[in-house]
């Protein structure tokens, strides 16, 4: 039988509720055979996970995902088979997280002038690791009762000209593409219908993305419909693109992103872990 990869998974090392080593006992448990931890903009919980899946004889992929800007969209490009010490992978997060950490100060800032105050701080005590994300706002705003839901929360406060916006400082496309390539990895766009480009701006997405050096596409994910999945498959058969499979799952609670349910890739597709069997 052919193994189950999930090329694509959160842990608490970023904005997932379980450990590394939870994690991985998680996907077993649900049936899959080869994990790869994604974190979103940092590699340290990979020698946790693989620590654990080597014990339970799990295969384990080193992984990483990365927010990049590519024309004023946000994308997120995974990176998958990394070496996760690679000095050049490590600085270029470095440099992410540390805008990241000055976005969520100023996002606190803007609060506070507009009669939230310590909205920074409460985020923070939310995120327990410190990587405060627009999420752990979202939570103070909705327990402080000054919007009744992550929708609300997005509407009143964190869309451009609320008081909670502040852009994203993320790497250019072409940047992460690079590191990835340089820690020995393969570069996959993570869930592309997430992104809501209409279709002649995805062809635009795809081709500066392979000219970049870019290789893979997320075709199954635990945040696309069937219909969605076909629509990437087209696309990755039509530009040849590496075909990825992965949940993106962080936690139990979100029921549609689930690691069990996960739909197979199409036959015909060439899977992206081909490349490194
Ligand atoms: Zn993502
Ligand atoms: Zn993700």
């Amino acid at each position: 039988m052919a193994l189950s990869y999930d090329l694509h998974s959160h842990s608490s090392a970023s904005d997932g509720s379980f450990t590394p080593a939870e994690l991985v006992h998680y996907a077993q448990k649900n049936g899959v055979d080869v994990l790869a931890l994604t974190d979103h903009d940092i590699t340290s919980g990979i020698s946790e996970a693989r620590q654990a899946a080597d014990k339970l004889g799990l295969g384990f992929i080193a992984g990483v995902e990365i927010s990049v800007l590519w024309r004023k969209h946000t994308l997120h490009i995974l990176g998958l088979n990394i070496d996760p010490d690679n000095t050049e992978l490590l600085a270029g997060l470095d440099k992410i997280r540390q805008a990241r950490l000055w976005r969520a100060q100023e996002m606190g800032h803007r609060l506070d002038k507009a009669g939230i105050a310590g909205a920074y701080e409460a985020a923070k005590a939310i995120s327990k690791d410190g990587n405060v994300t627009r999420t752990h706002f979202a939570k103070f705003l909705i327990a402080e009762g000054h919007a009744k839901d992550m929708k609300q929360v997005f509407k009143r406060f964190i869309v451009p000209g609320k008081p909670g916006y502040v852009a994203g400082e993320w790497a250019q496309m072409e940047e992460a593409l690079a590191w990835i390539a340089k820690a020995g990895g393969i570069s996959v766009i993570a869930h592309p219908a997430r992104y809501k480009l209409t279709a002649s701006k995805m062809r635009l997405m795809i081709e500066e993305f392979i000219q970049a050096g870019g290789q893979g596409i997320e075709v199954v994910s635990g945040s696309h419909s069937q219909e969605e999945s076909r629509r990437i498959a087209a696309l990755a058969r039509q530009y040849d693109l590496l075909a990825s499979r992965g949940s993106d799952f962080h936690d139990p609670a979100i029921p549609y992103i689930n690691m069990q349910s996960l739909p197979a890739l199409a036959d015909d597709l060439t899977a992206v872990w081909t490349a490194w069997q």
